[in-house]
């Protein structure tokens, strides 16, 4: 496994809201985190990316244990997050943004390569290279987060909530390019709302409600599963 999440709990204060939670990755998946609103999946994403610290249990990413270290060394090891709401340097032009990925390293010739192949995923930020982020639309606003994550040539990709504001097109891109990133050798964590999106890329996916997983399994297994269907589809 590259990431193996065991009983983790994480809480705000008094408030606990995550319980026992246990997820496994594997190298060259695409895993989708999906649940309601609130349900924990961005708190789950901070605990693997280092922003909160974990109550209980540990994570372990590439053979090590990393529950309790720092999030910018955890970076370096290989953990990249395009963050909800994308995190975008509005001031800064599009090549700074994701010269910014790739902050933590100092191997300049890959860092060209990697640019190159960034901007070959995502023709239209190369249009859009010297514009400042914050000019960006919603949709390309996410390329460059996912872009700027791919910068730090991570182990594994932490995409929080891609399809978020974006119109059903936009998403169709956004996870055809995710699958692409993928078949290209990336392994990654998708966390999101859209479910259906979610579920039909994914090779497997967890059910997150109220902090506490209730479902895993294969992605097109939890697409047809009528419990999901109710729940997340809005399929009677
Ligand atoms: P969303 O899709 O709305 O982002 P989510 O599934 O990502 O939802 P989280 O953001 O992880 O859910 O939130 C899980 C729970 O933790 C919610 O009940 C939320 O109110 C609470 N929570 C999140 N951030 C904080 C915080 N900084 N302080 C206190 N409680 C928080």
């Amino acid at each position: 496994m590259l990431l193996e999440m065991e009983n983790v709990t994480v809480a705000y204060g008094r408030i606990e809201v995550l319980h026992q939670i246990s997820i496994g990755i594997d190298e060259g998946e695409i895993v989708a985190l999906i649940g309601a609103n609130g349900a924990g999946k961005t708190t789950t994403m901070r605990a693997i990316s280092g922003i909160r610290p974990l109550s209980s249990g540990s994570i372990k990413f590439a053979g090590e244990d990393i529950s309790k270290l720092r999030a910018d060394l955890r970076v370096i090891r290989g953990l990249s997050q395009a963050p909800e709401g994308r995190g975008i340097f509005p001031g800064m032009s599009v090549r700074e943004n994701l010269d910014m990925g790739a902050y933590t390293r100092r191997d300049a010739a890959a860092i060209a390569e990697d640019l190159e192949r960034v901007l070959a995923l995502f023709p239209r930020l190369l249009e859009r290279i010297k514009q400042p982020g914050g000019t960006l639309s919603g949709g390309e606003q996410q390329m460059l987060a996912i872009g700027r994550a791919l910068m730090a040539r991570p182990k594994l990709l932490l995409l929080d909530e891609p399809s978020m504001g974006l119109a059903p097109m936009l998403i169709q891109q956004i996870f055809n390019i995710i699958t692409e990133i993928n078949q290209q050798g990336m392994t990654v964590l998708v966390v999101e709302q859209n479910a259906q999106q979610a579920l039909s890329r994914a090779h497997r996916a967890y059910v997150l409600e109220t902090g506490t997983v209730v479902k895993s399994g294969a992605g097109q297994d939890l697409l047809h599963d009528p419990a999901v269907k109710a729940a997340y589809l809005g399929v009677a």
